[in-house]
């Protein structure tokens, strides 16, 4: 990122009041880097914070409801890492008739290898390599 800051720019930042990412204009800077902002929504002035989701390694500051919803996503959880640590050799033959706990491993003729993820009643959601599938079980 070589956006050339200075005071008067437009920055994306946390606003502290409207608790979102926003445009803000820059009102400080210390050492290239801007220390104060006016967010461009309420016009609040208050301490730069950087744009929610921005590099941790930079130091800056992120609420941590953002955080949370980042990293519950679960497009960064794969199958593999679902899997990770189950004993897969354990897995149970899926068949309707049994009953399935959340966390167990099973093993489906079509489907594979997949783990249940949630029981809801007479339903399991299951998360199988290809998809997630809901299946019943205790029948
Ligand atoms: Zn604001």
């Amino acid at each position: 990122m070589a956006t050339a800051w200075k005071v008067g720019s437009d920055i994306d930042a946390w606003c502290t009041r409207c608790k979102m990412s926003l445009g803000h204009t820059i009102l400080a800077m210390v050492g290239g880097r801007p220390v104060r902002v006016r967010c461009n929504t309420c016009h609040g002035e208050h301490n730069y914070r950087g744009p929610a989701g921005a590099d941790p390694r930079k130091g800056s500051w992120e609420p941590r409801e953002v955080r949370e919803r980042r990293e519950a996503k679960p497009s960064v959880t794969s199958w593999e890492a679902l899997l990770a640590g189950k004993d897969l050799s354990r897995a149970r033959k899926y068949s309707a008739k049994e009953t399935y706990a959340a966390e167990e491993v099973i093993q489906h003729p079509s489907f594979g290898i997949g783990l249940v993820q949630e029981v809801r009643g007479d339903k399991i959601q299951v998360a199988f390599k290809a998809d997630v599938k809901t299946l019943v079980h205790g029948k």
